[in-house]
């Protein structure tokens, strides 16, 4: 049996060909361009690898309820021309094969759960901080979908004293995580691109700040038991301590488990998968679906 995995980003899609027991035969990564182009490339890798199913973690937001006409659509992305696209059906090719989907951060912590930094915990939060910022879920053993899916990217914050642009930059919110810690408002703030600053540059504390309160919202409300943060900004080594340090600073002592208190390098964590968890766990849904078949 072989099974197809398709980590689509708005960038990039990476798409793979695994063996059930997880040994990955093949890969293809393809420029995100509009579904008319890059579509039939995918629907044929898949169908020229006979795959006896598919699993898929997708950009969104998703329609992730199975029961509704339009699961496995693209819903209302910015990226216009995926726009109400129903990209899981369109990639099996008409042909009836086992296939689910879920978000692209929702396949990372599944990956990561199963074989990567939270390996034995039945809960987890996996958080990207890229050009967005995007968190997958996991409690009790499941991605967390709810009444559609949790989009912790959004989450408001309170502001730095000394951040010049405290609203960030997204067209939605004022204040949001994403709008503040991602990639493109965090160049905003400093007027050039965050990988040509230096490690002192007072930005990453104003970076930490956000990403810590960040953490303190995801403990106080779903009480993970390790959180991984992952994407391109976090590739700053500097910032995973400064995010750790400024968690226990707002988090004031008010929780009060040894795991946080004593053990908080151990607790806010880089992925071990990076850059695969989410092809990892796209194979994993995949073979799930396999299995449920
Ligand atoms: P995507 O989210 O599109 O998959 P990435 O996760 O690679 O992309 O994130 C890209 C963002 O990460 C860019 O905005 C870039 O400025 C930022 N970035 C990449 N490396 C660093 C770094 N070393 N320090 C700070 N920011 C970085
Ligand atoms: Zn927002």
């Amino acid at each position: 049996m072989k099974i197809g995995a398709l980590e689509a980003g708005g960038t990039k899609m990476v798409l793979g060909i695994f063996e059930e027991d997880g040994t990955e035969l093949e890969r293809l990564t393809l420029p995100t361009l509009t579904p008319d182009v890059t579509m039939p490339k995918m629907i044929d890798f898949f169908t020229s690898h006979s795959v006896d199913a598919l699993g898929v973690g997708s950009f969104g937001p998703l329609d992730l309820n199975p029961s509704s006409p339009t699961y496995g659509y693209i819903t209302s992305t910015p990226k216009l021309a995926w726009q109400n696209y129903p990209l899981l059906t369109s990639l099996t090719g008409g042909r009836d094969i086992p296939c689910a989907i879920d978000t692209d951060v929702n396949a990372a912590i599944i990956a990561e759960a199963q074989q990567g930094a939270a390996m034995g915990c039945h809960s987890a939060v996996y958080i990207t901080v890229g050009t967005g910022v995007g968190g997958g879920v996991y409690v009790n053993g499941e991605t967390v979908h709810g009444l559609l899916h949790p989009e912790v990217g959004h989450m408001l914050l309170r502001p730095h004293p000394n951040d010049p642009n405290p609203r960030g930059v997204c067209p939605y919110h004022d204040g949001c995580l994403e709008g503040l810690a991602a990639g493109p408002g965090l160049g905003k703030r400093v007027g050039c691109d965050a990988r040509d600053l230096p490690d002192d540059h007072p930005t990453f504390d104003i970076e930490a700040y956000y990403l810590a309160q960040m953490c303190v919202n995801l403990i106080l409300t779903v009480s993970p038991e390790r959180i991984i943060l992952g994407g391109g900004v976090m590739q700053r080594g500097i910032l995973l301590g400064k995010v750790r340090s400024e968690t226990l600073r707002l988090l004031n002592g008010y929780v009060q488990t040894p795991a946080i208190l004593e053990h908080i390098d151990e607790y806010i964590v880089a992925p071990t998968l990076f850059p695969v968890s989410g092809l990892i766990g796209s194979y994993l849904i995949g073979k799930r679906a396999l299995a449920q078949k």
